[in-house]
């Protein structure tokens, strides 16, 4: 199957996302074929011995590799790069989760330190702080907003081996500076990994500032539609991702399927227009907020009032889908609130086109002991949103009910 060239010359950025990283199937299928098939065939011992040995390219094992999955990969590393002239390899897991495995166990070993944002993914959270450190790999853990504070870490802490972002962060919406973090962390000697699900490559590239990798739970935006759970790590030191990488991905075993590969490429094609109404419904959703008197405080960086609008501003196209708002009856108000809903959906994840809402205190957080999870401004009246493409006066009207 050989590469679309042209896709490479495209300039839009939708043109990318539709045809980059599609090749011409052997039998002409129009749309990538799910190839359902763990194994694949040589024509001779001799093939076989070429194809283990690197001599000649094609697939031996779905662990290893299959031709759903890396249209998907494909896909990605052209969208994560698009404009920026530089190439980059995506290996696809079976979910984020697996991907930040991944990373992690191919960069550091016993003795090796972790910086990272105190506002983190819960489950990024936990592996960093409750999984890593029997295997030896001990987190540090710090506001990175503050970048004297951080600097004199890399000063007086040993063995900080990596920097690892995520931004915006769940479920503050807090952002750290890309740019300057990434170029503190190379004055210091440390790889750097940047979680983009928030974001997605069409509202931000970690690789413009000279991030080393980037993670994305595809379950979220890339895939769009909340039908698959995937991961990705996608690497620019091309030697790195085709050795290291590619072995620990290989026996850990986290690897995707073709099935969930070809949904989220089928996903990734329609990012933009989707990445477009998530965001001005968002901001739609912000105001309206903002301007309620239930409402304490929202968390969106397309409002003035958000502490780390700047560097939002600096490094994203736009501020995004995603939000958060504290409702002032606390708990309780949180609860009601959330059982008032009629049309937006009461769930965790996010990143689909219908609206999503969770109340972290009564829900994901619940056995969080409050001092803990206040400490990561998980408060009792937070709620987290994912604020869907539909038309944004029915989102308005669900929300101005359930508020009532
Ligand atoms: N990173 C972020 C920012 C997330 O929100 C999540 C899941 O919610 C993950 C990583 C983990 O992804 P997955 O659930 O696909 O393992």
């Amino acid at each position: 199957m050989e590469e679309n060239s042209y896709a490479h010359s495209l300039t839009g950025w939708s043109s990318v996302a539709v045809h980059g990283g599609h090749r011409q199937d052997p039998n002409y299928a129009h749309q990538v074929p799910i190839y359902a098939s763990s194994t694949y065939v040589y024509d001779t011992a001799e093939q076989g011995m070429r194809r283990f040995s690197g001599e000649e390219e094609g697939f031996i094992y779905s662990r290893w590799g299959n031709p759903t999955i890396r249209e998907a990969e494909e896909k990605i590393t052209a969208l994560e790069t698009f404009g920026l002239n530089l190439q980059s390899k995506a290996i696809l897991h079976s979910s984020g989760m697996a991907a930040i495995t991944t990373l992690i166990l191919s960069n550091l070993k016993s003795g090796d330190r972790i910086l990272s944002h105190y506002s983190l993914y819960g489950g990024t959270e936990e592996l960093v702080n409750k999984v890593l450190p029997a295997f030896g790999i001990t987190p540090v853990i710090a506001d990175l907003r503050d970048l004297n504070a951080t600097e004199d870490i890399l000063r007086k802490e040993k063995g900080i081996k990596m920097m690892y972002l995520e931004t915006p962060a769940n479920p503050t919406i807090q952002c750290v500076d890309l740019e300057s973090l990434t170029s503190l962390a190379k004055r210091y000697g440390l790889v750097t990994a940047c979680d983009n699900t928030f974001a997605t490559p069409f509202l931000q590239q970690p690789f413009r500032y000279d991030t080393d990798f980037i993670i994305h739970s595809t379950t979220k935006f890339l895939n769009g539609h909340g039908t698959a759970i995937g991961g990705v790590i996608i690497g620019k030191d091309m030697e790195f991702m085709q050795t290291k990488c590619t072995k620990t991905h290989r026996l850990l075993g986290g690897n995707s399927n073709p099935f969930d590969a070809f949904l989220l490429i089928q996903g990734m094609k329609t990012l933009e227009i989707r990445m477009e109404r998530h965001c001005t419904n968002a901001m739609e959703v912000a105001r309206f907020l903002e301007g309620h008197p239930g409402v304490a405080k929202v968390n969106y960086t397309g409002l003035d009032s958000h502490p780390d609008r700047s560097v939002a501003k600096k490094q994203m196209r736009h501020p995004g889908g995603m939000l958060s708002f504290e409702l002032r009856g606390g708990l309780q108000g949180g609860i009601d609130f959330m059982n008032k809903l009629k049309m937006c959906i009461r769930t965790v994840s996010l990143g689909t086109c219908d609206t999503l809402l969770s109340h972290p205190a009564s829900m994901t957080h619940y056995s969080v002991p409050k001092e803990q999870r206040e400490k990561y401004g998980i408060t009792d009246g937070l709620i987290r949103m994912n604020v869907g493409i539909e038309n944004a006066p029915d989102i308005l009207n669900d929300l101005q009910q359930a508020l009532e």
